[in-house]
């Protein structure tokens, strides 16, 4: 317990506590199992919730299968509460979802694009407004994904489309809204990463390695749950290594990265097929499915990158997203006999286990998502949901709100 010094603050770092835990579970544990997680008394847990009911941010419904003997509750999102918009931006395609506390996850959309910053950004910003105006209040964020390194701020290199320093915020129309924030921007494997730590496979490890495979591969440490962001916000580019010595220039401008050699355009050039520009998604997964030569050069390349990472890193587990998640099905056994010669001779009896994601595809949309919830999901973002909710609490004592008004400028000791 850091940092609240009286009974308002105190109040409200538990409501912060209990909100993220729902969260955290996916909203499946009771209440009587959060009071005990978080060692609240039983009657501090029922006032909170209570609070949080009324204003919006819980809900809770009978547990399927009730304890013997008294009825148990389990909190999870409220039909009216918080929103997260969060979207996959990919080198062909954009996914948006409205996510709700918990995880729960509602996809509003899905298209193709022409891979211009223009004809991405446009139709897409279009599509947030559109949501935004339709829930109203309830949409606390935007989180948006991008297969390529991201600046902060916003600016987002995708070399293989052609973007330099394109404004993503900007080009969306979501930045200087009067009253709203811009929108949290982030590479899509660093936000996969984040993902996996948060609800799949790297949940609990200390240091974990993440690489996500879609055209070309990214790839970030997870030290105790957090993808490292490098100083500039553009960590997770392990892809633009030369791990795997090849020996092509790649878009980037570097000659010999990893990502030229594994994933889609690697698939496509290996048969012989036109690649490049985001585009031949669904040849490039017809070659997956059908040419073991491809698929067996595309995972010899990546064990051959995961042990140099290994060999620098010292992971405890690798996990793998996107179509990492079938290179491993598929050719699992070519890409550990690449990656074990590759070890230092010290690792070899103890190497890391490489796993497939939990989460499949959806991990840089989920983890878009946590970014926004990790924002709002802090003493002042709920009081500013408090205030932007002026039919609720109507029920609150006088003195309750005396209390916060009077707490809100006051320095913690
Ligand atoms: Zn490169």
């Amino acid at each position: 317990m850091i940092g609240a010094t009286t009974s308002g603050e105190l109040r409200a770092h538990n409501r912060v506590r209990l909100l993220r835990a729902v969260h955290d579970c996916g909203a499946t544990r009771t209440r009587s199992q959060l009071t005990r997680d978080l060692n609240l008394a039983r009657g501090t847990a029922s006032v909170l919730v209570a609070g949080l009911a009324e204003d919006e941010l819980l809900h809770e419904e009978p547990a399927p299968e009730p304890a013997r003997g008294r009825p148990t509750q389990v909190p999870g999102p409220h039909p009216r509460g918080p929103v997260a918009l969060a979207v996959d931006v990919r080198e062909d395609a954009w996914e948006l979802a409205a996510c709700e506390l918990g995880g729960r996850t509602t996809v509003l959309g899905l298209q193709s694009h022409d891979g211009t910053p223009e004809g991405v950004l446009g139709p897409l910003g279009d599509a947030i407004a559109a949501h935004r105006r339709r829930l109203g209040h309830r949409v606390v964020g935007v989180g948006v994904a991008l297969a390529g390194p991201v600046r902060h701020g916003g600016l987002v290199d995708i070399a293989h489309l052609g973007w330099r320093s394109v404004d993503v915020p900007h080009l969306l129309g979501l930045e200087g809204e009067a009253g709203a924030e811009g929108p949290i921007v982030g590479n899509d494997t660093a936000f996969a990463a984040l993902a996996e730590a948060r609800r799949g496979r790297l949940q609990g490890v200390r240091v974990g390695l993440h690489l996500h495979v879609d055209f070309d591969l990214g790839g970030v440490l997870v030290v105790e749950g957090r993808p490292l962001a490098g100083a500039s916000g553009m960590g997770a580019e392990f892809g633009h290594m030369p791990l795997a010595g090849g020996d092509r220039l790649c878009p980037c401008g570097a000659i010999g990265c990893w990502g030229m050699d594994v994933g889609a355009n690697a698939l496509l050039r290996h048969v012989g097929l036109a690649h490049g520009g985001g585009r031949g998604r669904a040849q490039a997964e017809q070659v997956l499915a059908t040419s073991e030569e491809a698929v067996e050069a595309n995972a010899r390349a990546l064990g051959r990158g995961v042990a140099a990472l290994v060999n620098a890193h010292d992971p405890e587990v690798v996990t793998l997203s996107g179509h990492g998640v079938e290179l491993y099905e598929r050719a699992g056994q070519t890409l550990m006999d690449s990656c074990g010669p590759g070890l230092m001779a010290i690792r070899r009896d103890h190497p890391p286990r490489i796993e497939g994601s939990a989460l499949g595809w959806r991990g840089a949309l989920l983890g878009a998502m946590e970014s926004v919830f990790d924002a709002f999901l802090t003493p002042e973002e709920l009081e500013k949901w408090r205030e932007n909710h002026p039919d609720q609490g109507r029920d609150t004592p006088e003195q309750q709100n005396v209390t916060h008004s009077t707490l809100m400028g006051a320095k913690p000791l």
